[in-house]
């Protein structure tokens, strides 16, 4: 193996020299621990090596090997249940083997190579197949069936094809190519950092239901979107991630962490494993990779996680899945780049990140999308990127959650105001947005009901309403409004209480389908129109708020999904009481007009008598003179 030399350490940072030959992005093995790093940068003969395990230890005159190939991960059947380091080392064998702490420069393969699958083929002998091709297929886990494709690069005529039990690494299939028999196994191999091909990219306009109201209804992302979830500490970023890996339509889910704190990171390893698939009531991770930064690794190996993960997200698509990838949180992956380019001495740009940051970030995000897949059958797939950001304090000038607006195409603002009053999910209806609403309207519209999008708006209006008519009363107090401005703050209050806040952990309430978000959300503003009639017809404001369907609007979340018909019910409940509630007003009104002219009719009588007696005083008074 040729080698280089060591001529300088810097924390996850290693200078080589006598490096000719290598490309920039290959694979190198450091010092005799053979620790793994990638080329981040080359110049003449020497070459800078971003290094993912701990360094220390290591310095100058020692060697570095060249592998001559990039970073690459590992595709085919025993990816899903996996929880893999940034570098695609399987963590939980690691740790059997070694313990807690891992070894440097251990040498596990990703997928395992002892477990045998039942290849079924899909071909026959004869057959013509080309890159992409569905070969077969391996049932991988009771929720996902892994499609076994055919190699980029390769095509021909299938010469053999088994069936039946077999590792990854057995022949399953031979080929004749145009340069000879290729044989195929299970197992592929795929550059990180390339962006694996596809036939054609489509517009991203179906839904990606989320069963999250707030997402659904005013955010909405698409199949092959991406969005963002910039927040602060306990303003419910993981919530939200945890949420949409249960409940969103991905049949995938690849979970990438970059903790800050190695107990974070604990804490995913030990509580995605717990979470269950709600539809199959199997454990979540029957359909889900995890990939993992454990406390112990070098920040480095953070920068390559996010392009594992994005690597085997887009493996799935191919498969014509759809895939879901959760970053949580890229600000982690960004300081590894500012740190690796701080020991570059880069010029640095904002707030010390480098000036390449923005790039990085819309790479990744790129990568999302609903395509066309390569080959046959003819398939589509999705991948829908969702990164959380955590920047300090929260604030959205930081350069990384900038970054990523310019990029991403929802964002869900989350607040800590809204967390401190426990109004969850924290996701701002002010200030979040989503470049998807026209796009998966109609498609909506056509589901559930054609007016959904403009209950929508309507929803909306009367929240922001609620936002101007909360400085005014910050000035002048609630008592000087009118009562139609205070029936908007009701309104508004119903929206935000009883349809936009969501219990994650409530289970009935921890999702909803479209219909149901529809008909809640047609129900609370149905009530707000029939209120503001009843009050122009008139009805006392204090008398609407005291209404007992208020109670039933309250508890309609809770209802699952066999009863939502029930919802109608309650907006007849409500039609009828506000009939109750104008009828008592006008036999209230007719009472106190009868009351009144009985008053001014004794008035009347009292005035008069009065009169007569005055002019009879005054009568006698003179007789009296
Ligand atoms: P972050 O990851 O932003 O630090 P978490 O996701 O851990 O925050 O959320 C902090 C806490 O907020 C949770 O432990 C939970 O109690 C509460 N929380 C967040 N979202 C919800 C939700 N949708 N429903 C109920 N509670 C929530």
């Amino acid at each position: 193996m040729r080698k280089g030399e060591i001529i300088k350490v810097s924390g996850p940072l290693v200078v080589a020299k006598g490096m000719t030959g290598s490309k920039m992005y290959d694979v190198v093995r450091v010092s005799e621990e053979r620790l793994v790093g990638e080329i981040i940068e080359l110049s003449g003969d020497t070459a800078s090596i971003q290094v993912y395990e701990n360094t220390s230890g290591i310095g100058p005159g020692e060697p570095v090997y060249m592998t001559d190939h990039p970073l690459f991960v590992e595709l085919g059947p025993g990816l899903i249940e996996s929880i893999f380091d940034g570098i695609q080392r399987p963590l939980d064998i690691i740790r059997d083997q070694t313990g807690d702490n891992i070894s440097r420069g251990i040498e596990i393969p990703a997928l395992e190579r002892d477990i045998k699958w039942h290849f079924k083929p899909l071909v026959k002998k004869g057959d013509v197949v080309k890159p992409g091709d569905i070969i077969g297929e391996v049932k991988e886990t009771v929720l996902v069936i892994h499609k076994i494709m055919m190699p980029h690069h390769t095509e021909g005529k299938v010469k053999t094809i088994k069936q039946g039990e077999f590792l990854v690494t057995d022949t399953i299939c031979e080929v004749e190519t145009k340069n000879g028999v290729v044989s195929l196994t299970m197992l592929q191999r795929w550059p990180v950092r390339q962006p694996r091909p596809y036939k054609e990219r489509l517009a991203p306009t179906v839904l990606l239901p989320t069963g999250q109201r707030i997402i659904d209804t005013f955010f909405p992302i698409a199949k092959g979107g991406t969005a963002c979830c910039p927040g602060p500490f306990g303003s419910g970023k993981t919530v939200i991630q945890h949420q949409l890996a249960k409940w969103a339509e991905a049949e995938i889910i690849v979970y990438i962490g970059c903790g800050e704190r190695g107990n974070e990171m604990t804490d995913v390893l030990m509580e995605f494993p717990k979470l269950k698939d709600p539809l199959s009531g199997e454990s979540l991770m029957k359909r889900t990779v995890l990939i993992a930064n454990t406390s112990n690794m070098p920040v480095a190996a953070r920068e390559a996680s996010v392009y594992t993960g994005i690597t085997i997200a887009e493996y799935f698509r191919d498969m014509g899945y759809s895939v879901a990838v959760m970053a949580d949180s890229t600000s982690r992956w960004a300081e590894a780049m500012r740190e690796i380019s701080g020991r570059l001495e880069e010029m640095p740009g904002e707030e010390g990140y480098p000036a390449y940051l923005s790039a990085k970030v819309s790479a990744f995000y790129e990568r999302a999308g609903r395509v066309k897949a390569m080959g046959e059958p003819k398939r589509q797939g999705a991948l829908s990127v969702i990164g959380a950001v955590s920047p300090p304090g929260g604030d959205l000038s930081d350069p990384v959650v900038q970054a990523t607006l310019r990029v991403v195409k929802v964002f869900w603002s989350l607040e800590d105001k809204l967390a401190y009053q426990r109004h969850f999910p924290a996701i701002s209806w002010l200030n979040s947005y989503s470049l998807y609403v026209d796009d998966v309207s109609e498609e909506i519209n056509k589901k559930v009901g054609k007016d959904f999008t403009d209950l929508s708006k309507e929803a909306m209006r009367l929240l922001e309403q609620e936002a101007e008519l909360q400085e005014i009363v910050r000035l002048i107090g609630v008592d000087a409004l009118s009562p139609e401005d205070k029936l908007i703050l009701e309104g508004a209050r119903s929206l935000r209480e009883d349809f936009l806040h969501q219990n994650a952990f409530h289970e009935v309430d921890t999702y909803a389908s479209l219909k149901k978000q529809y008909m809640m959300l047609s129900a609370c503003l149905f009530n707000y129109n029939k209120a503001r009639n009843a009050l122009a017809r008139g009805a006392v404001f204090s008398d609407i708020i005291k209404m007992e369907v208020r109670e039933k609007i309250a508890r309609m979340r809770y209802l699952p999904e066999t009863e939502i018909d029930k919802i109608d019910k309650i907006k007849d409940e409500i039609v009828k009481g506000f009939d109750r509630l104008i009828k008592g007003g006008k036999i209230q009104e007719k009472k106190e007009e009868a009351e009144q002219d009985k008053k001014e009719k004794v008035e009347e009588a009292a005035g008069e008598e009065n009169e007569k007696k005055n002019t009879k005083g005054t009568k006698e008074s003179r007789e009296e003179k």
